[in-house]
């Protein structure tokens, strides 16, 4: 039968032809991890280059026997080389495995080895990282630096190889291979707080459509006019899909490399006029720290977006009152490639006040076209959407995984729905509120208590750094808050004090039983808490506690 249709496969080799024939010229900014002699620290390439280059790199990671379908790992920044890696070796029909630096070195080897990959790319910060590693990575064949010759380096690692040197081995006149749409791109393991991280194994279809649905104008929304920073790395879930994002509008895209502080951001979005920037919360409790001591008020930044964990309720006020940026609230997560949901308002919210509109948007939001939501209870069944009614967050969609790599077994319920281990609400609007994970919300006598709005109240708390909520075991109510608290220096705020605090604020009986001071809280290699490590440190506070 003949189509009506051109069939087109939805490849992301489209979307960076589409960013060098239509927006060539526009900008990539990358802020360099090696410093050699007489090269800047910030390299202004074009996406004209990114696609040339990606093209040079397949070309040589074929001629170095890397096939189709191999998987090449990167451990790097946010830098332009890493760009051309996304599109060189997806579009080049192998798999871009990006690799978290921050994981404990049992955890990279246990990875690298898990997905048999068979290139490792490497910024020269993680040189010393990587030549400790490397005789326990039984599959990599070619270590590559990403960046010039580097002596000292080669010094480290032998064999070792370098991108620029490899880029200029490459056969001018290489063409992209054709690709089924389907075909795996790139491969992220999640955190793993409990077992080993699994995989999730991402696909040009699934990659373009994430995109498009995505990048709606009650989605991210960016378009060839913005300049975006994605300050969230490029090895947790892709850059939450900016580079692909950025290819299919063409936007100027810039890269900040190792230096992630306050003060280099508010630098970087100064001297390149960002007017988006995407981040972790901690990234923008830095930035909004290093605003108020360099007295800059980034007059281009427009908008940020904040995802990745929850939000402390006063960082949209701040922004919004003293710097004129809007904050956009997102959720997701690595099975979902990530974006889930983000939170826009709706015409019907127009004449709420700023302050109404604020508290709204302090949830995780809506779903975009892609997306579906439901909440289920313990047994698997379906629960009403009255913004009220906790349970069990199941998501499918056009981009949301079905079974972990190499895994045989599908991750599914019977229905086909994926059960997120979030627990959340759902208003009849569709806007969606985490309350919790599954695994840390506190059951006590047969109620949820939410450890998230514990700790959201904690923290603001002046005396306050750092709050963690955790479910200690309770003779009589199974399990009991506790709240473990790292003062701000030099503060000494006393138990009774922040108990006394959530007075007013919660219903009585979710009150902490018992609070515990400590320096500082375990986190993991995302920047999360650790919450299994508290719990099972502290897990017995209260029964410890118990008279005899
Ligand atoms: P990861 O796959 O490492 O990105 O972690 C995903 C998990 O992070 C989700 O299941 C949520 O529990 C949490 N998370 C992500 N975004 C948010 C958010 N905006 N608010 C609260 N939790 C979040």
């Amino acid at each position: 039968m003949n189509n009506s249709m051109i069939h087109q496969p939805l490849t992301i080799t489209s979307l960076i032809e589409h960013a060098s024939r239509y927006h060539g010229q526009s900008e990539i900014v990358s802020v360099e991890t090696s410093r050699v002699d007489n090269q800047p620290d910030v390299v202004r390439s074009n996406w004209r280059t990114v696609s040339d280059n990606s093209k040079k790199l397949a070309s040589a990671l074929g001629k170095l026997g890397v096939a189709s379908g191999d998987r090449v790992a990167t451990i790097a920044w946010n830098n332009r080389r890493h760009l051309e890696l996304y599109f060189g070796v997806a579009c080049g029909g192998m798999v871009c495995h990006t690799i978290n630096p921050r994981l404990f070195p049992e955890q990279l080897i246990y990875i690298i080895n898990h997905a048999k990959d068979k290139a490792l790319f490497f910024d020269s910060t993680f040189v010393p990282l990587v030549a400790k590693l490397r005789d326990k990575l039984s599959t990599v064949e070619n270590f590559v630096l990403m960046g010039p010759r580097d002596e000292d380096a080669a010094a480290q690692i032998e064999g070792l190889k370098f991108y620029d040197e490899l880029l200029a081995t490459a056969d001018v006149n290489y063409q992209w291979p054709p690709l089924d749409e389907n075909t795996p791109s790139s491969l992220c393991y999640t955190s793993g707080t409990t077992g080993n991280p699994k995989g999730v194994l991402f696909e040009h279809r699934t990659t373009v459509l994430h995109s498009m649905g995505g990048n709606q104008p009650d989605g991210l929304s960016i378009s060839a006019t913005d300049t975006v920073l994605p300050v969230v790395p490029m090895f947790h879930v892709n850059a939450w899909g900016v580079p692909y994002v950025a290819a299919a509008v063409g936007c100027k895209l810039v890269l900040p490399g190792p230096g992630l502080d306050g003060a280099s951001l508010v630098n970087l979005i100064d001297n390149e006029k960002v007017s988006l920037a995407l981040g972790v919360p901690t990234i923008w409790q830095g930035l909004l720290v290093a605003l108020r001591e360099s007295g800059s008020k980034v007059p281009s930044l427009k908008r940020t977006v904040v995802g990745g964990s929850a939000l402390p309720p006063s960082m949209i006020t701040d922004f919004r009152d003293n710097y004129d940026v809007d904050l956009i609230h997102a959720w997701g997560m690595t099975e979902m490639s990530p974006l889930g949901t983000m939170n826009q308002l709706l015409q019907k919210h127009a004449a709420l006040s700023p302050d109404e509109q604020a508290e709204l948007r302090l949830g995780q939001g809506r779903p975009p076209y892609g997306v579906e939501m439901r909440l289920v209870d313990d047994d698997g069944k379906i629960l009403p959407t009255d913004g009220e009614t906790q349970g069990s967050l199941q998501v499918r969609g056009h981009w949301i995984v079905d079974t972990y790599y190499l895994e045989n077994k599908s991750a599914l319920t019977k229905d086909g729905w994926f059960d997120t281990g979030d627990i959340a609400t759902i208003d009849t609007d569709g806007y969606m509120i985490i309350r919790d994970r599954a695994k840390d919300i506190i059951k006590s006598g047969g109620e949820w208590i939410s450890t998230v709005e514990l700790e959201n109240i904690a923290v603001a708390h002046p005396d306050v750094a750092n709050a963690a909520v955790i479910a200690a075991r309770h003779e009589k109510w199974d399990e009991r808050p506790v709240l473990i608290v790292v003062p701000i220096d030099g503060k000494n705020p006393t138990e009774e004090q922040l108990l006394t605090f959530y007075s007013g604020k919660v219903a009585a009986w979710q009150v902490p039983d018992k609070v515990l001071f400590v320096e500082s809280l375990p986190l993991g290699g995302t920047g999360k808490i650790l919450k299994s490590e508290l719990r099972e440190q502290f897990a017995n506070v209260l029964i410890e506690a118990a008279p005899a």
